[in-house]
């Protein structure tokens, strides 16, 4: 593949490969001609089309520490804590621009997370995995490809580890060892942006203990590769989407990142492609620092896509004429101080990041996963106000048939009128695009993408340094033991 450089070039490659993918039981010949995926390619190929302003370079280009190559920061490995800093700034901006998922970080947190990694691995066993990755990372940061970072394993029986579950192919595994490279059978779920990248990063998908070897897993495989099958999710209203209609609320770039279930039906790869095949006292560490670098986004990302719901909830009430009530504008000061809240938590915990062994840089881990746990908070209640705020033509304004419609648009645009000046179709807008924004989809992937809840209470638990806290309020008493 050639160098990816402008948006048409990225659409092209996506063309050129012979992906198979699904989607409501049929095979889809060609996902940029498709109404499903184009405000996901959309918006993806913003990491493109943006790269190339000269105002945007210094966010979303850099310096590759390889070659001393301009490259696209999206395949950059952190050199800096200015680097930590200006991914979350990056990722606010295309939020701005797409008010949607661009889905082509969780490629990027798994090629820092591998960076990272594959050094401590060689460190402790001498093997190459580390010379190797380099090699491909050049070539990722050459052709300028888009990855998509598969983590979550379909993990069956939760209770049961990988290898003591009934179907041995619930978690991805490799089947068999060649002299040329390995098989690898299994699925991975809620792959957001599998659908329009180019290439899968394979992670381990938890912490695994001796039994699970073969489980213990990373690699690279083209989305085109023999025996690799998608089946893409259905997201709420996507008949909207696929109508091509405004009642979707932003047909240009979507709600959130489309997403695949990936499997792998016995998939070669060679060696020069795996990175971890076997060591499994390292996958806890591999899934802790992807979840980190990930957790690390949602203030970025989320909070420039909630910058939009503000401005959408103010619109909304400039339009009917309450903008000025004391009480809305409190609800939109609410509103502000929850973004910046979860802007705060990423900016900080990549303020306070290090150096790893391998010279990559490092969010702080505890910080990263406040800042996503707000997120599964605040996100809700961002958009509760958002929805007292526009009102009860939420859940009933007419679609946008009835708007073009001979017989009842005059009735429409008479009784939508409210504030002199303002046209029924902007208001249809505001109304529509709050309301998909704040839909199940997106709550949904503020709650569990990156991780559940849950996954940042066990990391509180770890990282909460309780024995010190003891220590501490201990001293202050005057209790010894
Ligand atoms: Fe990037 Fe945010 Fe989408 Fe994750 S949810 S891929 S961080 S835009
Ligand atoms: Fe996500």
């Amino acid at each position: 593949m050639e160098r990816i450089v402008t948006k048409e070039d990225y659409v092209r490659s996506l063309k050129e490969m012979d992906r198979v993918i699904y989607y409501r039981g049929e095979r889809v010949k060609d996902v940029t001609e498709h109404p499903a995926f184009i405000p996901h390619i959309n918006s993806a190929a913003k990491t493109y089309e943006l790269a190339l302003r000269p105002e945007y370079e210094d966010l979303l280009t850099a310096t590759s520490h390889l070659t001393g190559e301009k490259i696209n920061r999206f395949t950059h490995i952190h050199q800096s804590v200015d680097d930590l800093v200006k991914k979350v700034k990056a990722l606010r901006l295309l939020a701005h621009e797409t008010g949607s998922c661009f889905q082509r970080c969780v490629g990027w947190d798994a090629l820092n997370a591998t960076y990272m990694t594959t050094y401590e691995i060689d460190e402790k066993h001498g093997t190459d995995y580390h010379a190797r990755f380099l090699e491909y990372l050049k070539s990722v940061q050459r052709r300028n490809i888009m990855l998509v970072g598969g983590m979550t394993d379909p993990k069956g029986d939760r209770s049961r580890p990988p290898s003591q579950q009934k179907d041995p192919d619930l978690f991805t595994r490799v089947v068999e060892k060649r002299s040329d490279g390995i098989v690898v059978r299994g699925a991975k779920f809620h792959q957001t942006g599998a659908a329009n990248s180019h290439e899968i990063l394979v992670m381990p998908t938890m912490a695994m203990g001796e039994d699970d070897k073969d489980y213990a897993l990373v690699c690279a495989i083209p989305l085109d590769a023999p025996g690799v099958i998608q089946i893409f999710g259905r997201q709420t209203n996507d008949e909207r989407k696929v109508e091509c209609s405004a009642d979707i609320g932003n047909l240009e770039y979507g709600l959130i990142g489309g997403e695949s279930v990936v499997i792998f039906d016995d998939v070669f790869v060679p060696w020069e492609r795996v990175f971890m095949c076997g060591e499994t006292e390292f996958t806890g560490i591999f899934v802790e620092r992807f979840a980190t670098l990930h957790r690390q986004n949602y203030g970025g990302c989320k909070g420039g896509v909630s910058d939009i719901l503000i401005g959408a909830a103010a619109l909304a009430a400039q339009y009917q004429g309450t903008l000025k009530a004391s009480h809305i504008r409190d609800k939109l000061a609410e509103m502000t101080h929850l973004v910046e809240t979860l802007y705060a938590g990423s900016i900080a915990c990549s303020a306070m990041g290090q150096k790893t062994k391998s010279g990559a840089y490092y969010p702080d881990p505890l910080l990263a996963n406040c800042t996503k746990y707000n997120v599964t908070k605040h996100i809700y209640e961002i958009s509760r106000l958002a929805h007292d705020i526009a009102g009860g033509l939420l859940a009933t304004m007419p679609s946008e048939r009835d708007l073009k419609s001979e017989e009842v648009r005059k009735y429409l645009e008479k009784y939508l009128s409210t504030v002199e000046g303002v046209s029924p179709e902007a208001r249809f807008k505001v109304v529509r695009l709050i309301e998909n924004m704040t839909g199940v989809a997106p709550l949904a992937e503020s709650m569990h993408g990156a991780g559940s809840p849950q996954t940042q209470k066990v990391m509180y638990a770890r990282l909460g340094r309780f024995d010190v806290k003891m220590t501490l309020a201990k001293k202050l008493l005057g209790i010894e033991d």
